[in-house]
């Protein structure tokens, strides 16, 4: 029997990455429970009770509503006891990957985090995950047991659960807990306007730019201004995430006047991130392997640059625009406008 560990939103329902990883466990084809933890996950749990669960135990009360280690902690263990499951499949948020190997250590288990696929091979499970960077992807299965597994975003469509829908309704059950003191409290939240927060990893597009932002143009001229516009009505039009090059995010770590909406955050490539997007479109960016090694997991991969010998050229881009990208974003901006 296989378990999938969720936690409600505020709003009291389930995130598309909770939603994916039920249905990678759904696909797994064992019998499966279903546990949910919230302030009230009555409404979460009600609207997946169709999903083909053996059962639905949920553990409820104002202690849940946050994210507190102690707290997430104790009522995942409870949880995991209740159903006694050998396998536990969580969906990689903040939340569940804090408190995963504290959990497997009390169980006597082990967690494996940052998933990327999962199989049943000859009834058991099979979870792979990528090393080193991206590079080296490994299959493999442990014997221990239980065995906790945090699945990454992207690897399973919520179909699996839409299809069940005929299912009769799972009854939910409420499992005991006395909430452990905890003595992190929540007094509030801080966070950018959605305009300043530049990285989304739920955009269908990857927006990158590169160096040749800041670089001196055929006039002579260098336009930090004018590919400042440009790169922030595009984002503001499009709801694309915003990538960078080494280069270009370097520069802005070196004091110098660059794009001040960039930092580390956005660097793509061996020493950055590997986000996971439908589409990527690449501007002013020579396309050399330690960034592009960062575009694995992009579907669709786009690149404007002057230069029709670039690393995109040499097939690492689908299709390569010889173009200036101050021309080419200013007609893209107008045309959404
Ligand atoms: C160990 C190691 C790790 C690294 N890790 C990373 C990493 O994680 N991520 C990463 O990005 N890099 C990484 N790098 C650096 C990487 O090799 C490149 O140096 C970097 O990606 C180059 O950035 P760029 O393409 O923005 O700049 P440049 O190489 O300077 O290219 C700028 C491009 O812009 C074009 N251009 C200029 N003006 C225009 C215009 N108007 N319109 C269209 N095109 C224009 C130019 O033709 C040129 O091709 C790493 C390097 C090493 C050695």
């Amino acid at each position: 029997m296989h378990l999938i560990l969720l936690h409600a939103e505020s709003d009291g329902t389930l995130s598309k990455l909770s939603l994916e990883s039920l249905a990678a466990t759904i696909e797994l084809g064992a019998p499966v429970t279903v546990g949910i933890i919230g302030e009230n996950p009555t409404s979460a749990a009600e609207s997946i009770a169709t999903c083909g669960a053996e059962k639905i135990l949920t553990i409820s009360g104002p202690e849940y509503a946050q994210a507190a280690y102690a707290t997430d902690a104790a009522a995942a263990e409870a949880i995991c006891r209740a159903a006694g499951a050998e396998i536990i499949i969580v969906p990689a948020t903040s939340r569940w990957n804090r408190v995963l190997p504290g959990v497997a250590h009390c169980l006597g288990g082990k967690a494996d985090t940052h998933i990327t696929g999962l199989t049943l091979i000859d009834g058991k499970p099979q979870a792979s995950r990528w090393f080193y960077r991206q590079r080296m992807e490994a299959a493999f299965t442990r014997s221990t047991r239980p065995w906790l597994l945090a699945l990454e975003g992207g690897i399973a469509s919520v179909e699996a659960i839409s299809t069940r829908q005929n299912q009769a309704p799972t009854p939910i059950e409420s499992v005991p807990l006395t909430a452990p003191s905890s003595r992190t409290k929540v007094i509030g939240f801080e966070a950018p306007a959605s305009d300043q927060q530049t990285i989304r990893p739920d955009a269908e597009l990857l927006f990158v730019t590169g160096a040749g932002w800041t670089k001196k143009q055929a006039d002579g001229a260098v336009k930090t201004a004018e590919a400042e516009t440009l790169i922030l009505d595009f984002l503001r039009l499009s709801r694309s995430s915003l990538g960078s090059t080494k280069s270009l995010v370097d520069l802005g770590g070196e004091g110098v006047a660059v794009l001040p909406f960039l930092s580390h955050m956005n660097q793509i490539g061996q020493t950055g991130s590997t986000p996971r997007h439908s589409k990527g479109l690449s501007t002013c960016c020579h396309g050399e392997e330690p960034h592009t090694v960062g575009w694995r997991f992009i579907g669709e991969r786009r690149a404007i640059s002057l230069d029709a010998n670039c690393g995109w050229a040499r097939g690492k881009a689908d299709i390569l625009y010889i173009a200036d990208a101050f021309a080419v974003m200013k007609k893209v901006n107008q045309l959404m406008q």
